[in-house]
């Protein structure tokens, strides 16, 4: 079976797993001064993000979603207002948020366009209309088929939400591939942004944890953010040892992950019915196969008969995730998968 539902579901390699062994561990929710708790571990991991981005600190968290809430909270109150791509991740898939049992925020959409880049005169217009509170991005966009926002449209955007004394966060859940496919350090992209998030999960392969970084007094309340919702830890360091190692080693391997998308992708270009959504420049590929099936769980159910594990997302369309661990080989045979669907469901 190639499973390419998603890059969540990378393992930990055996290195990873032994760095745990050999890791100082301490009570990290028994805080000190700045809020850095008695872990050695995590405060490894802890320095080395925030160096790797460029911000002041940074704070471990059990998940992406724990960590774009925290995040959002720590610069948000709810009731408050936030600007948010239409198809981002924490609004259509998280969602709690804007639950009016729990975050109680509201929020106004932009749109990007087909490359994914956020429109920059509907943010704009937001802005100047007021009651804007936080502006989020998503990089790479998740939804948008792995799209990347560019450098040049971020720093645009951080610009105009600055001007009207508005922060920018972004769920950069997988921010490294973004900074891969750019060629640039993770710490240019992150200057463009106020918060943001990474997941060490994915495909960076670490079993578990996500980081939140940003300047000293916004981290101060993301760990206040992080304890209210349950997520303080103890002997973290157990998460903090993998995470440390995937980010010594596993950031430059997702260009393969890349190259994998696109050799998926370049191997079924010229079906006629099976089209890719969007541009491909990281690990995920986005196809509409509307043209051959009405039901995209039905065209699953299919593949999975044939030995490829895939998912629909937006009830519209079916998506590839490449990750550690997926071949080369297991791209060209995925590929030939989709050949063979469109031959049968075409004829
Ligand atoms: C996976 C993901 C998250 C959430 O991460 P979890 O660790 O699964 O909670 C947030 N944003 C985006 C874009 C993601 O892909």
């Amino acid at each position: 079976m190639i499973d390419l539902r998603s890059d969540t579901l990378t393992k930990p390699t055996p290195e990873m797993l032994e760095a745990i062994l050999d890791a100082p561990l301490g009570d990290d929710d028994r805080t000190h001064e700045l809020g850095r708790g008695e872990d050695p571990t995590v405060n490894e991991l802890e320095d080395l993000a925030a160096q790797i981005t460029g911000k002041q600190a940074a704070v471990l968290m059990p998940s992406g979603s724990m960590a774009n809430t925290a995040a959002v909270l720590a610069q948000a109150k709810p009731g408050s207002t936030l600007l948010v791509d239409e198809q981002q991740h924490l609004l259509i898939s998280e969602k709690y948020l804007f639950d009016p049992d729990f975050g109680r925020m509201k929020f106004q959409t932009y749109r990007h366009d087909e490359h994914g880049q956020p429109d920059l005169a509907d943010i704009e217009r937001h802005l100047d209309a007021g009651g804007i509170d936080l502006v989020c991005v998503e990089n790479s966009h998740n939804y948008a088929g792995g799209a990347v926002v560019s450098l040049k449209r971020l720093a645009a955007i951080h610009e105009l939400a600055g001007a009207h004394g508005v922060p920018v966060h972004m769920d950069g859940a997988r921010m490294f591939n973004a900074t891969v496919a750019l060629g640039i350090a993770p710490a240019e992209l992150c200057a463009s942004v106020d918060t943001l998030m990474f997941c060490l999960s994915k495909g960076l392969s670490a079993p578990v944890g996500s980081i939140v970084c940003g300047d000293q007094g916004t981290i101060l309340e993301v760990r206040r953010m992080r304890k209210a919702l349950g997520g303080a830890m103890r002997q973290a360091g157990v998460i903090a040892a993998p995470g440390l190692y995937a980010l010594r080693h596993n950031i430059d391997r997702l260009a393969e992950d890349h190259a994998n998308a696109r050799t998926f992708a370049d191997a079924i270009l010229d079906l006629p019915h099976t089209h890719i959504v969007g541009d491909v420049v990281t690990n995920i590929v986005v196809i509409d196969v509307s043209d051959l099936i009405d039901d995209p769980l039905r065209y699953c159910e299919l593949a999975a008969h044939r030995g490829l594990i895939i998912r629909p997302v937006m009830k519209r369309y079916i998506r590839f995730v490449f990750y550690r661990g997926i071949t080369r080989d297991e791209a060209l045979e995925a590929a030939a998968i989709v050949r063979e669907l469109e031959n049968e469901l075409a004829g």
